[in-house]
């Protein structure tokens, strides 16, 4: 008999974006001439930089010939690829003690972000903010971690840490004591963020608590703020409870080409159920040798090139972009009269619904008033209503003309 995981059948079928996408569409067959400027879904547009494409095409011709041809590559990334992110995402930012060899490459960070949960007790009691991305709490659902849903739509073994207006987007310490905290920051959906004091609580806390802090850092590149840690590392005492998750998708625009890695330090101790000590280094490098065969060779070669002057460049301009579009729009939606957060060190902008109006009803407001279409803060989880998200990675264009139609709003 074919048994399946019946965790799975636990989950209800992710309806976001299919529901958006309906919407939309027959909204489109009902206006064939409505100009739809998509702003809810999280990925990029800018084309990939000339380094790193570049490295692509030398990678490519490598493997054209039998002296430079590169078949299974080390499972946890090249060494020249390591070395040089704890160069230049760490050491150059003060952060000496990440080594090489504490760096794995990923296919992505959502991939890690999934596949952690492997060296974790199906036991672990694990706390997410909401709104949250989704990808934590189904990958511990599906680990039968999550318990069951329950009619709100909460799982009843999930801590959930509300983040609203109310608390300025900055989780409150749980009541009951979480073995595993999942945070984003700078924040998807909310575009918002946690200063090093705040960061400070939460490290302190999962130290006082034999915690583990999974710490999703994929928007990094487009903190603004002298005081928002780039790192989690950043704040003493993380590196006995932190593993820290990056991308080069948002960054460099590897959201086709898939990059990613992930930073488990030595230091970092879990306990096996007699009480051994372990290094939890120890338990992924053994996942990820069984399970994975290493990211791309082609890729990884093109990821090397974001790292030269040149590269490094070209991956701020391409943020800078992006962050202008943010602004855009942040002062656009302000100017209009809406309350907006995030934006500044993110590419999300969350928007406060206007007159109590639901997070699904403003969607659909946007999309016949504008013709433009947000994310709605529901989808995200119960804290995301009375909120939706646009992004910043639109083009200029695009963005100009979605600040235009919202404009015009006040003056009907
Ligand atoms: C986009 C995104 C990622 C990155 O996913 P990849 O698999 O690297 O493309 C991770 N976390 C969050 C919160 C994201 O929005």
């Amino acid at each position: 008999m074919i048994k399946v995981n019946d965790n799975f059948l636990r989950i209800p079928s992710s309806y976001l974006f299919s529901e958006i996408a309906r919407q939309v569409s027959d909204y489109c067959h009902t206006h064939p001439n409505a100009k739809i400027i998509r702003m809810g879904i999280g990925d990029v547009t800018r084309p990939i930089c000339p380094a790193a494409i570049s490295g692509l095409h030398a990678g490519a011709d490598e493997q054209a010939q039998a002296s430079t041809f590169h078949g299974y590559g080390p499972e946890q990334g090249y060494q020249w690829l390591r070395n040089a992110i704890a160069t230049h995402d760490y050491a150059s930012r003060g952060i000496t003690s990440v080594t090489p060899d504490e760096i794995f490459i990923g296919d992505g960070a959502k991939s890690d972000l999934g596949n952690i949960g492997d060296i974790l007790s199906p036991d672990c009691r694990v706390a997410v903010t909401d709104p949250v991305y989704p990808v934590y709490v189904d990958t511990n659902a599906m680990a039968g971690r999550a318990g069951t849903l329950s009619e709100n739509g909460l799982w009843n073994r999930i801590i959930y840490l509300p983040c609203t207006k109310e608390n300025g987007f900055v989780p409150e310490l749980p009541h009951e004591v979480p073995d595993v905290i999942y945070l984003c920051y700078p924040n998807n959906p909310t575009g918002t963020t946690l200063n090093r004091q705040q960061l400070k609580v939460w490290v302190d806390y999962a130290l006082a608590n034999n915690a583990l802090i999974l710490f999703d850092s994929a928007y990094e590149a487009y903190i603004t703020d002298a005081d928002v840690p780039h790192s989690i590392y950043e704040i003493p005492g993380a590196r006995q409870c932190a593993i820290e998750f990056r991308s080069f998708s948002k960054t460099a625009g590897f959201t086709g080409l898939r990059l990613g890695y992930t930073v488990v330090p030595h230091d970092l101790k879990g306990f096996g159920a007699n009480g051994e000590e372990v290094e939890l280094h120890r338990l992924w490098l053994r996942r990820q040798t069984t399970k994975f065969n290493g990211a791309s060779y082609v890729v990884q070669r093109a990821a090397a090139e974001l790292y030269t002057p040149e590269g490094r460049r070209q991956v701020r301009q391409t943020v800078d972009y992006y962050m202008a579009n943010a602004l855009m729009l942040r002062n656009g939606l302000t100017e209009a009269g809406f309350e907006v957060y995030g934006g500044v060190n993110a590419p999300y902008i969350w928007v406060k619904t206007p007159d109590a109006m639901s997070s699904w009803d403003f969607f659909r407001f946007m999309l016949e008033k504008c013709n433009i279409v947000v994310t709605p803060g529901a989808g995200f989880g119960p804290s995301g209503e009375g909120y939706v998200r646009l992004t910043a990675f639109s083009t200029h264009e695009a963005t100009t003309r979605a600040i235009e139609r919202i404009a015009a709003l006040r003056t009907r």
